[in-house]
C-alpha cells in the first residue's frame, strides 16, 4: 500500500502575495468589497469558501477559550464567559478609554502626489557626505521603490553611503530636503499630524457634536463596559476572562497587504481579570497558550516568533512599564521579516479604573472570601485579529507543488478546511451521480461535504486541491458493483480503495489523526 502520511513536511517556499490573493478571488475566499464599483479600499467580502474557513477559526477560537478554556498552573479548569456587545456605545465610553484622545496615528501628506503616508512607516536615507537630497521610501517596500528612488536621486552612490533614520526622528526643519516617495521635487511632505482612526457616526435624526458616536476600533471596550454586568449576573470569580468575537473598526492611513490592514476587521479578543501581583505570570502563561493554539490550527511554530515591545512602543495603559509581547508571523509580505498576528497586553487597571472615574459605576472586585479586600482587578488581554488570521492560515496553507495540475495545493488543516471531504461521480451518467448523492447524503451530518458531479476529473482534483479539500473520494463504474469508492490523499495524491461501508468512520478517524 501507498505511503498515505498526511503530514507531507510543509515546503518552506514562501509563497508570491500576488498568487494568493488572486487564488482567492478564484475560488471564492476572499473579494474586494463593492467589486463591481472598482472596490473601496482598505474593505473586503468573505466569500462561499472563505466565509467557512473564517467562521472554522472563529469556532475553534470559541471553543478553546469559552466552552473548553485550558487548565490552570493549579490544575483546575479557568473560566471564561462570552459576551457580545454593540459595535456602537455611548461615546463617553471612548472618551474614558482615551479612544478619542489618543487613537491617533502620525501622518504626512505629500503636496506633489497628494498621497498620505504613516510617518512611522517612512524611513529616510540620509547622504553621509551631506549632498544631495534625503530619499524618503517606504519601510515596508513592496515593489522595490527604495532601489528605484536610490537609482534616480542616489547621485551613483550605493546605499552604503547613506545613513538611515525614521521619519519621526527627523527634525521638521529637515523636512526641505526629503523627496517623498514618487514625487521628483524636493520638500513636499507637510509636518506630521495626529489623525484619529475612529470612523464617526450620528445616532438619531440631527447631526450635531451632541449625536456623534463612533464605530468601535476595538472589541476590548465592550467587554469592560459589561465587567459589572457580567460579575454581578454570572458565578464568575477573579481570576475569570470574558471574551468576544466580533467587527472593528479603523480608518487606517494607508490600508495594505491584502486584509492585513484592512479597515473593518474581526477581533478575537480576551480579557483575563487578575490580583495585579499575579498579571506578570498570567501575561506569561497566556503567551504560551496563544501561541500552542496558533500551532493547533496549523501555523508552524518557527513560523512565529514572540517579539515583547521595545519602551517606545508602550501603549497608554502600560504604566507598569510591562508591555505588550507580539506573537508575530513571518507573512510573504514582511519575510524575512515578521508581522503582528495576535498581541498579549498587560493592560494593568488602566480600563476599569477609567470607566470608573468617567461613569461613576464602582469597577472594584470584592474579593468573598474576605470582603475587606476589594481591589481593581489588572488585566491580561490576549487581542488578536481573526481575519488577520484567516490570512496568516491561507499564507501558511499555500503548498507550491509543481508536480500536480494546480501547480500548488492549500494544507489546511481538517479543522480549518473549508470542506472536508469532496464526492466526485467519475462521470455524470450511469448511476455515478445517484450514487454519489447517496455518499453524500450519508456523510453531510457529520463533516463539510462538497458534491462535484461535472467536469473532466482531473479539473475537480485540481480545484479540490485548490480549495484545501483533505480528501477526494471517486464514484466509478465498479463502485455500483462491489461497493467501493476510490479515496484521494491530497498531500500526497496518494489513492486507495474503500468500502463504502466504512467510509465515514475512516474519514472522522483521518481527519482527527491529521
Ligand atoms: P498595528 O500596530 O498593526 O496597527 P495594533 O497593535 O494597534 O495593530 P491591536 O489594537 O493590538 O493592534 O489589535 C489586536 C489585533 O487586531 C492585532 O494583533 C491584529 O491581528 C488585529 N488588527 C488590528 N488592526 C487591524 C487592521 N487594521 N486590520 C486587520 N487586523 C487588525
Amino acid at each position: 500500500m501507498t505511503n498515505l502520511a498526511e503530514n507531507k513536511s510543509q515546503e518552506t517556499t514562501i509563497p508570491d502575495m500576488k498568487d494568493i490573493v488572486a487564488l482567492c478571488k478564484r475560488r471564492g475566499f476572499i473579494f474586494p468589497a463593492s467589486d463591481i464599483y472598482g472596490g473601496l479600499n482598505g474593505f473586503w467580502d468573505y466569500g462561499p469558501l472563505g466565509t467557512e474557513l473564517k467562521n472554522n477559526i472563529r469556532d475553534l477560537w470559541w471553543k478553546a477559550m469559552v466552552v473548553t478554556p485550558p487548565i490552570g498552573p493549579d490544575g483546575e479548569p479557568l473560566q471564561i464567559v462570552g459576551v457580545d456587545s454593540s459595535i456602537i456605545q455611548n461615546p463617553k465610553a471612548w472618551v474614558a478609554s482615551g479612544h478619542v484622545g489618543g487613537f491617533s496615528d502620525p501622518m504626512v501628506d505629500c503636496r506633489e502626489t497628494k498621497k498620505r503616508y504613516r510617518a512611522d512607516h517612512l524611513d529616510v536615507l540620509i547622504p553621509k557626505d551631506g549632498e544631495g537630497a534625503w530619499i524618503a521610501v517606504p519601510q515596508d517596500d513592496e515593489t522595490g521603490v527604495e532601489a528605484k528612488r536610490l537609482k534616480k536621486f542616489g547621485k551613483g552612490r550605493s546605499i552604503g553611503a547613506f545613513d538611515r533614520k525614521e521619519l519621526p526622528d527627523v527634525s521638521t526643519n529637515d523636512y526641505a530636503k526629503i523627496i517623498a516617495p514618487d514625487a521628483s521635487e524636493v520638500g513636499t511632505l507637510t509636518e506630521p499630524k495626529e489623525f484619529n482612526l475612529m470612523f464617526e457616526t450620528y445616532v438619531g435624526a440631527t447631526q450635531s457634536e451632541d449625536s456623534k458616536a463612533y464605530l468601535r476600533p476595538e472589541t476590548a471596550q465592550g467587554i469592560f463596559l459589561n465587567y459589572k454586568n457580567v460579575l454581578d449576573s454570572s458565578r464568575v470569580k477573579i481570576p475569570f476572562g470574558i471574551a468576544q468575537i466580533g467587527k472593528a473598526f479603523r480608518n487606517e492611513v494607508n490600508p495594505r497587504n491584502f486584509v492585513f490592514r484592512s479597515r473593518e476587521f474581526e477581533q478575537m479578543e480576551m480579557e483575563w481579570f487578575c490580583h495585579g501581583n499575579e498579571a506578570a505570570m498570567w501575561r506569561e502563561f497566556w503567551t504560551n497558550e496563544r501561541k500552542s493554539w496558533w500551532e493547533s490550527i496549523g501555523i508552524r511554530g518557527d513560523a512565529m516568533i514572540l517579539r515583547e515591545h521595545g519602551k517606545d512602543e508602550l501603549s497608554h495603559y502600560a504604566k507598569a512599564g510591562v508591555g505588550t509581547i507580539d506573537i508575530e508571523y513571518q507573512f510573504p509580505f514582511t519575510a524575512p521579516g515578521f508581522g503582528e498576528l495576535e498581541g498579549i497586553a498587560h493592560r494593568c487597571d488602566y480600563d476599569l479604573t477609567q470607566h470608573q472615574e468617567h461613569s461613576g459605576t464602582k469597577m472594584e472586585y470584592i474579593d468573598p472570601m474576605d470582603n475587606q479586600n476589594r481591589f481593581i482587578p489588572h488585566v491580561i488581554e490576549p487581542a488578536a485579529g481573526l481575519t488577520r488570521g484567516v490570512l496568516t492560515v491561507l499564507c501558511e496553507a499555500y503548498t507550491i507543488d509543481e508536480s500536480r495540475p494546480s501547480g500548488m495545493y492549500m494544507n489546511f488543516k481538517p479543522a480549518v478546511a473549508p470542506k472536508k471531504a469532496a464526492i466526485l461521480p467519475l462521470v455524470a451518467k450511469d448511476g455515478m451521480p445517484e450514487l454519489a448523492t447517496k455518499i453524500y447524503m450519508d456523510l453531510r451530518e457529520d463533516m463539510a461535504i462538497d458534491l462535484d458531479i461535472k467536469q473532466n476529473i482531473g479539473k475537480r482534483y485540481a480545484r479540490q486541491d485548490e480549495i484545501g479539500t483533505p480528501f477526494c473520494i471517486t464514484v466509478d463504474g465498479d463502485s455500483l458493483n462491489d461497493n467501493t469508492v476510490t479515496i484521494r490523499h491530497r498531500n500526497t495524491m496518494a489513492q486507495e480503495r474503500i468500502a463504502i461501508d466504512n467510509l465515514k468512520a475512516y474519514l472522522i478517524e483521518k481527519l482527527a489523526a491529521f
